[in-house]
């Protein structure tokens, strides 16, 4: 097997478009509603955007993830099915332009980097080790496109909400290159992205630590 890690690839363009990004504004079809946490009626924050266009994906989307980030831990924001996250699925051909930020709360990232794939053999755990030698930063890998899931804890598949089957693994991410303005996974933990095939809108959020 194979792995995609996702690499840090500082800077990213500016402006509105279909690309995998960590930070700044999430890119947007005309009527986007900025997601809202179900448990604390807050603005989430918004983490970064997926695109799935990876070898083997077997949809083309924009993922946005957000997570409330008002009262951390307060809002079981790592939780699938709480709404103290979200994952807004996004057409990758539609039309798009950055959002407008809402007014107060904490709902952008102070950082704002792109990414690039780099595949090696194995597993996610082994394409880490065998990427982070040879004095590169191993922060700077951010998760994995595609893939099976390296769980740290069970696992933890959530179902869908349409069809009531197990989700696709879409993703994994790392909290980031920068402990600073990192995601906060729950302190050094993982979030994994899901998606459906039976719904274009279908997609979940769960994070482990
Ligand atoms: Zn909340
Ligand atoms: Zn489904």
């Amino acid at each position: 097997m194979t792995t995609h890690l996702l690499i840090n690839e500082p800077g990213a363009p500016q402006g509105a478009g279909a690309r995998t990004s960590f930070g700044g504004l999430p890119s947007v079809p005309a009527g986007f509603a900025w997601p809202v946490c179900k448990e604390c009626a807050g603005h989430m924050q918004f983490l970064g955007q997926l695109r799935t266009n990876h070898p083997g994906s077997r949809r083309d989307q924009l993922l946005l993830l957000f997570k409330c980030d008002n009262d951390p831990g307060c809002c079981d924001e790592w939780e699938a099915d709480s709404g103290g996250n979200a994952v807004v699925a996004v057409p990758s051909d539609a039309s798009l332009s950055l959002a407008a930020p809402p007014a107060g709360g904490e709902t952008v990232r102070a950082t704002h980097h792109g990414a690039r794939l780099d595949t090696l053999d194995g597993d996610y755990d082994a394409a880490r080790d065998a990427w982070d030698t040879g004095g590169r930063r191993g922060r700077d890998i951010l998760g994995q496109l595609g893939g099976q899931p390296s769980w740290i804890q069970g696992e933890e598949v959530p179902l869908c909400n349409d069809c009531g089957k197990e989700m696709e693994f879409v993703a994994q991410l790392e909290e980031g290159p920068d402990h600073q303005t990192s995601m906060n996974f729950c302190g050094g933990g993982c979030a994994y992205v899901f998606a459906c095939g039976c719904s274009p809108a279908s997609a979940k959020m769960v994070i482990q630590a």
